[in-house]
């Protein structure tokens, strides 16, 4: 019979993989938790509209990439991200009420019909953050240090920080008018999907990835619109407090003017962090400031900033630095005394195992050199004296101990 395949664009995550990945998510708990935010988690799917008012009926998330189906008459979809869902989450919970700023993290797999490639898979899993209330660059500081201080704790380090200011309607708005006056010329020569944005979301030209385009929009008449400092005195403020505290803080980062990241909502700080790892799909991490999302969406007037980090690129930058291994595993011929052993490890915390089927001793040891760190070997004269001989699988060092010795080496 046919075997049935995982979908296109979709992946198990293997139990060989696993470490990594309760890493990634221990970590987001032990990180964020420290800048007092709280998890949330939000359903799978929400109603359609949520995405094409809360990501924007311009982007190419809502055009192209959503997973939408008809079930009594409603239309749902699976989240392409995470944001409108804890938006609507905040809203409908009231969320306003409680003390500002309301710090909240979320994990877990999102859904875009993309075309797969190494690190663009159609589900795939997103890290974030979003805190909610506080209209101060302290703010977008905050949130840039939780993001740098998150991935230092993974131990990524090669990574750079991009940042840039969209401003706010008022000022983008003529920024759009000079831009779009000075791209007009080319318009016929640029790809499709820009000649659509050329009216419905003029800034998302600047990140076409189409080497035509590209070359188009490195001409000097547009970079000098580009490059231009268009944003208002308050904006302009806003984000030189947002670099000072950057500064301050030893984060380094450089400013790209070409970074807009699509979606309608943003206003004021964008960021973006690449690995110099990857290939081209090398950004870990976008973020920015969402302002009018909340009243978009229904809510109270609430200022928001937020980020969201792709967790199968983390996991490849992590790759195969975590150690997958038992901890240790019991070696005897006596099965009563390994299972005795093995528990007592097991209820001081320690990971243990030992061998089920009563195989030789030699065999016994070679499963622990394939799946364990240690080798705690209980022969007769161990089980007599109520020691243990602790062997070091990788060292093949060893030494005889006592049983509550050998505990406390572990713990
Ligand atoms: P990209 O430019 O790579 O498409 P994006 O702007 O669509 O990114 P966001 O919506 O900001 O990405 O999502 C934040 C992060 O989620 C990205 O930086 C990336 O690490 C990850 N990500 C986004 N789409 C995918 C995908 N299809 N597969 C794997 N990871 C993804
Ligand atoms: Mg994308």
């Amino acid at each position: 019979m046919a075997i049935i395949k995982v979908q296109k664009g979709t992946k198990d995550i293997l139990p060989s993989e696993m470490s990594v990945w309760h890493f990634m998510e221990e970590k987001a708990n032990e990180i964020f938790t420290k800048y007092g935010a709280k998890e949330i988690r939000t359903p799978i799917f929400e109603a359609t509209e949520l995405f094409a008012r809360g990501v924007g009926d311009t982007t190419d998330i809502v055009n192209k990439e959503m997973y939408t189906f008809e079930k009594s008459e409603r239309s749902l979809t699976l989240r392409p991200e995470n944001t409108a869902g804890v938006v609507r989450s905040f809203i409908e919970n009231g969320m306003h009420r409680l003390s500002a700023p309301v710090k909240l993290w979320y994990k877990g797999p999102m859904f875009r019909y993309e075309r797969p490639q190494a690190g663009r898979q159609r589900q795939f899993h997103q890290v974030g953050i979003e805190v909610f209330g506080i209209k101060q660059a302290t703010c977008d500081a905050e949130v840039i240090l939780m993001a740098v201080n998150y991935l230092k704790a993974l131990g990524l380090n090669d990574l750079s920080v991009e940042l840039n200011s969209l401003g706010c309607p008022t000022c983008r708005e003529e920024f759009k008018t000079k831009l779009k006056a000075v791209i007009k010329p080319y318009l016929n020569d640029l790809c499709p999907d820009c000649q659509a944005r050329f009216e419905k979301n003029p800034l998302r030209l600047l990140d076409c990835k189409v080497e035509e385009c590209k070359e188009i929009y490195a001409k000097p008449e547009i970079q000098e619109v580009i490059q231009s400092d268009f944003i208002c005195e308050d904006c302009a403020n806003h984000f030189n407090e947002l670099k000072k505290y950057l500064n301050e803080l030893n984060i380094n980062y450089s400013i790209n003017k070409l970074l807009v990241r699509g979606l309608d909502y943003y206003n004021r700080t964008v960021f973006e962090i690449k690995s110099n790892n990857l290939g081209s799909q090398n950004a870990v991490c976008g973020g920015g400031r969402y302002d009018s999302l909340i009243k978009n969406l229904g809510g109270e007037d609430t200022p928001a900033v937020g980020f969201a980090m792709g967790m199968e690129r983390l996991a490849s930058l992590i790759g195969e630095k975590q150690d997958n291994r038992t901890t240790a595993f019991v070696v005897s011929n006596d099965s009563l005394e390994a299972i005795k052993l093995a528990e007592e490890l097991r209820q001081e915390g320690i990971s243990c195992e030992f061998d089920l089927t009563n195989k030789k001793f030699t065999k016994q040891l070679e499963k622990a050199s394939k799946v364990a760190k240690y080798a705690l070997i209980l022969g007769e004269d161990e089980i007599k004296s109520n020691q243990v001989t602790v062997k070091n699988l990788d060292t093949s060092e060893q030494k005889t101990v006592s049983r509550e010795f050998a505990k406390n080496l572990f713990s």
